[in-house]
């Protein structure tokens, strides 16, 4: 009897003991830099620390990498590319410069939008060196010239760049860990050392000579966004679920300082309910808004915060975008919205406004009136600058729109080399951001097609001052 239950105990204590092992701290990795966040600014960071010379891991909390930068329909806005000369368009970086700063509002860091403009065009090509073929030039709202470089036919810039930087860093041997994600920035005297992961297995340490904070912004907590913006409480957002901001409470845990972090941008082409985003692009490839009344109300093009405003002063905080055929046909991401069912098709606008519940004869009426203002290249009723197409070939489409929280502008405070900073303007050592957790870029609004350009341009960056950090 005593042999049984010492035994017993024995078993009990060696079970213990593999359980306390399995469940023990930590796999610990080493390297030079560590990328929190396989988005467009993590992957972009990742592989040019790695060109540079340093040994690179990248960790991702979700099952798949491509964060919000997946979900990017437009373009990536750059002034003086290749792309742009061929189709004709004069543009400058000074001209980009201006646009971005008038959207938002002046309050843009000024040498942080410098920096993005002046390294816009190289960013596409060293995305198109990697095979991403952004050689479409659209127009976008805010911009004075088309300057939003998509895939070639108007394809989704954020899948072509996803899928361009994955094979980059597939090809340079860079380990993205999935389904890890990063708790805790790691300091070790005064000096960050690395980052702490949960992963399925338990506790992570990365040990790294640099960290890089990609983690995207925080779109998709509406904790977080009810806190900066209690006027957002009850919005959809378009932003992917891993966008809750953690990035920014992990570094603000270690002393970094933000940057504007209360400045919100909603989206103002966003289907109700589904939360599905409608780009932009098809309102600069030629559809127009309007309301249950059958008309038009505001300049389609302009900024992103004004026609949110107009929309929902507009009877059910709704309106419909309205385009026609010729639209569609220059627009490849329209076929996306077409396969998931969101348009409403008639074979001519008296049928669309029955459809829709408009009269049909008010809404003919006012497409017959647009399409005037395109020949006479004036729009009294909306002052819409860019009337480049006539709405007249059948079918004609409509989808219902509103606004939802779609880009989060503020974020962690850096410098042009990426630096985190602290409360006193200082670079925090080893410590760097690129991307949408960042703040600062965009101002009070950002212009459509300017996050991809910031993700890439500072993502470069990053990576490469990180690399420099770590000794590479
Ligand atoms: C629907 C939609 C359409 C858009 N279209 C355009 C467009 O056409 N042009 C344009 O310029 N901009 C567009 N934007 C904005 C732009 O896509 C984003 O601002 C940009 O891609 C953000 O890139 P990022 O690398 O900073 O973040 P993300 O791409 O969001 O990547 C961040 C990654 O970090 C991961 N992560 C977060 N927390 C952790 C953690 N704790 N540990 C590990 N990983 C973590 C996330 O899961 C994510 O994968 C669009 C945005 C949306 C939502």
């Amino acid at each position: 009897m005593i042999r049984k239950t010492s035994l017993m105990l024995t078993l009990i204590l060696v079970v213990t003991l593999i359980g306390y092992a399995w469940g023990s701290p930590a796999k610990t990795i080493n390297t030079d830099v560590v990328v929190v966040g396989a988005g467009g600014a993590g992957l972009t960071a990742a592989i040019t620390a790695k060109e540079a010379g340093a040994d690179v891991v990248v960790v991702e909390k979700m099952m798949i990498i491509g964060g919000n930068t997946l979900r990017a329909t437009g373009g990536l806005n750059a002034a003086g590319t290749v792309y742009q000369d061929k189709a004709g368009i004069k543009d400058s970086p000074d001209v980009h410069y201006e646009d971005t700063m008038k959207g938002g509002r002046y309050e843009n860091v000024p040498e942080l939008v410098r920096t993005m403009v002046d390294n816009a065009a190289a960013a596409v090509e060293w995305l198109n060196d990697l095979g991403a073929n952004l050689i479409q030039v659209n127009l976008s709202g805010g911009s004075t010239n088309a300057r939003s470089h998509a895939p070639e036919g108007g394809g989704a810039v954020g899948p072509a760049v996803v899928m361009t930087l994955q094979n980059a860093a597939k090809e340079r041997g860079i380990e993205v860990l999935t389904q890890t994600k990063a708790a805790e920035v790691l300091v070790e005297g005064g000096q960050v050392a690395g980052i702490r992961c949960e992963t399925k297995d338990g506790e992570l340490i990365v040990k790294a000579k640099a960290v890089v904070i990609a983690t995207g912004g925080y779109g998709a907590n509406p904790d977080m966004v009810v806190k900066y913006r209690p006027d957002l409480k009850g919005f959809a957002t378009t932003n992917h679920p891993g966008a809750t901001g953690d990035g920014i409470d992990m570094a603000i845990r270690i002393g970094a300082a933000t940057c504007q972090i209360g400045s919100i941008q909603t989206h103002p082409t966003v289907v109700p309910v589904s939360g599905i985003m409608i780009t932009e692009a098809v309102r600069g490839q030629g559809a127009i808004l309007i309301n249950r009344e059958g008309k038009r109300f505001i300049d389609e093009l302009q900024t992103r915060d004004v026609v949110s405003e107009a929309i929902l002063a507009q009877e059910g905080g709704s309106a419909f975008l309205v385009f026609d055929q010729g639209v569609r046909e220059r627009l490849k991401a329209i076929e996306d919205y077409a396969n998931q069912g969101l348009l409403t098709e008639a074979g001519s606008l008296q049928e669309l406004g029955d459809k829709l519940g408009v009269s049909g004869e008010v809404l003919a009426e006012t497409v017959a009136g647009y399409n005037k203002f395109v020949a006479d290249k004036s729009d009294p009723d909306c002052g819409r600058q860019h009337l480049d197409y006539e709405l007249n070939k059948a079918p004609y489409y409509a989808v219902e729109v509103t606004p939802a929280v779609h880009h989060t502008m503020g974020g962690l405070a850096i410098n042009t080399k990426a630096e985190v900073l602290d409360e006193d303007g200082k670079a925090i050592p080893g410590l760097y951001a690129a991307g949408e957790v960042t703040g600062g870029v965009h101002g009070a609004n950002r212009l459509g097609g300017n996050a991809v350009a910031d993700i890439i341009v500072y993502g470069r960056i990053a990576g490469a001052e990180a690399a420099a950090f770590s000794g590479k």
